[in-house]
């Protein structure tokens, strides 16, 4: 069926809720990149369930201790403000986590009754002058507004703002690469490392969210972007960030800025006049190509052989497997960022995106897709704002080949009987989904070996006599 043959005008739905939503809690971003600085306790503003929930879904994707205090908001807190909860909370952490750094993002609760989240902390500092005090970090990250990735992207953006320092330029590079899994930054740092070049990572969950086992409970896991890299970020040479979309439909692009939409990147260019790249996702040769050229750029070094042996094994392998691959249909879903690297890679392997589907709501994701990487969307349909049962009631009229995406959409794919190859985030059914790789050669490699596969398989499995070569 084409797509311009789809009746169901999911537009003009004739109900409002939404059910089952294709995004998550905007703090549950912030938390995770609290999660990657170094000796730092995530503290949210608000009701003890926010906490828990976020604490909960985290757990089940990186099978990890997940401990995010919470300011625990009671009735009269909600009537009377906060303070208090915020002063019991904060001594509370110092007195039984020692943290070198407490980062707080603000709840749906603290933001409606307008809780001044910056002048606590400035009270709270100005009050305890005479003890030696964390570092605070405060992201606004209203769940109303934006996904989990926006509250991600926000709370890289506030780190740098309160932390970074300016001075005498260095050689190192910033690099924020987005919401990406554990094995993904450690790829990315080996990169970096074979270029030659020194980094500051923000966030780097890569040890502190995948960590091996240890012989006693250890209250803040190792690991993380020390306090001083994320100072030095003021003095870097460059800053590369990863993602089209970024925190485009948060709180703080919206309305804060009027519109103008701040990232870590853009900040730094503005107050310390560092050279910004903003790049996509690498996913997919185009994308990855663009990535390393800039590596190669500021380090004044040739892409290292062993990235051009991998970029020559995936050209061979898209070759291999055209024959399973060129034409298959799919369904894509996810966070913005994730969902046009995903859609680029796979209009390059010949796949069709029939549905691109998204919770995030940035308005930009159709031009993101057409302008910026030159995709031909007219097979295809785009939407932001969805929700799974939409998904899935479109999925049953589009019948894909296969699924892509987060494991919320395994309902969907189980009752089509077609696919779902999990990627990004959540993955809540299966083990080591922490250490799926995405990004660059090798990550693509991953992702398409397990695509063909996964085709493969479903031929194989509905094939009236078997076979057993291909
Ligand atoms: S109330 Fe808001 S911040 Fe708290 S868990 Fe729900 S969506 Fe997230």
């Amino acid at each position: 069926m084409d797509t311009k043959d789809i009746h169901l005008d999911i537009q003009s739905k004739s109900f409002t809720a939404t059910r089952n939503a294709c995004k998550v809690c905007t703090p549950l971003g912030a938390s995770i990149v609290f999660k990657g600085i170094e000796g730092c306790l995530p503290m949210l503003h608000g009701s003890q369930g926010c906490a828990t929930y976020i604490r909960r879904y985290l757990i089940s994707h990186f099978k990890e201790p997940m401990d995010i205090a919470s300011s625990n908001f009671s009735e009269s807190s909600t009537v009377f403000g906060g303070n208090k909860n915020f002063i019991i909370g904060i001594n509370n952490i110092i007195s039984q986590y020692n943290p070198k750094v407490i980062a707080i993002a603000s709840t749906c609760l603290s933001e409606t009754i307008g809780e001044d989240v910056p002048a606590m902390i400035r009270e709270y500092i100005a009050v305890n002058k005479d003890k030696t005090l964390p570092e605070f970090i405060y992201a606004s990250t209203p769940s109303y507004q934006g996904t989990h990735m926006e509250g991600f992207h926000e709370a890289v953006y506030a780190s740098v703002k309160f932390l970074a320092q300016g001075g005498e330029k260095n050689e190192k590079i910033n690099i924020f690469p987005g919401f990406v899994s554990t094995e993904d930054l450690r790829h990315v740092k080996e990169i970096f490392e074979d270029f030659g070049l020194s980094y500051n990572m923000l966030p780097d969950y890569s040890d502190s969210l995948d960590n091996p086992a240890w012989e006693e409970v250890v209250k803040i896991p190792a690991g993380g972007t020390s306090i001083e890299d994320i100072k030095s970020t003021g003095t870097a040479k460059a800053s590369i960030e990863l993602g089209r979309v970024m925190n485009k439909g948060g709180l703080n692009g919206r309305i804060k800025n009027n519109n103008k939409v701040i990232t870590a990147g853009k900040y730094l260019k503005d107050t310390y006049d560092i050279d910004n790249y903003s790049l996509g996702l690498p996913i997919g040769i185009k994308e990855t190509d663009e990535f390393f050229a800039v590596l190669s750029q500021l380090s004044g070094k040739p892409i290292p052989k062993k990235y051009q042996m991998q970029r020559g094994r995936l050209v061979d392998a898209y070759i291999d497997a055209h024959k399973h691959i060129f034409g298959q249909r799919a369904i894509v879903f996810g966070d913005e960022d994730m969902v046009i690297g995903l859609t680029a890679f796979l209009y390059e392997i010949g796949v069709v995106p029939v549905l691109v589907a998204t919770g995030g709501e940035s308005g930009v994701l159709k031009q993101t897709l057409e302008n910026d990487l030159n995709i031909n969307t007219s097979g295809m349909i785009i939407r932001q704002g969805m929700d799974f049962e939409e998904i899935a009631a479109l999925g049953k009229e589009l019948n894909p080949d296969f699924l892509i995406g987060n494991s919320k959409g395994y309902y969907i794919a189980r009752e089509l009987k077609k696919p779902l190859v999990r990627v990004g985030f959540p993955i809540h059914d299966r083990y080591g989904c922490q250490r799926i790789q995405h990004l660059c050669y090798e990550g693509t490699q991953q992702l398409f070996d397990t695509i063909t596969n996964a085709i493969v398989q479903y031929k194989q499995d509905n094939s009236e006599v078997g076979y057993k070569y291909i």
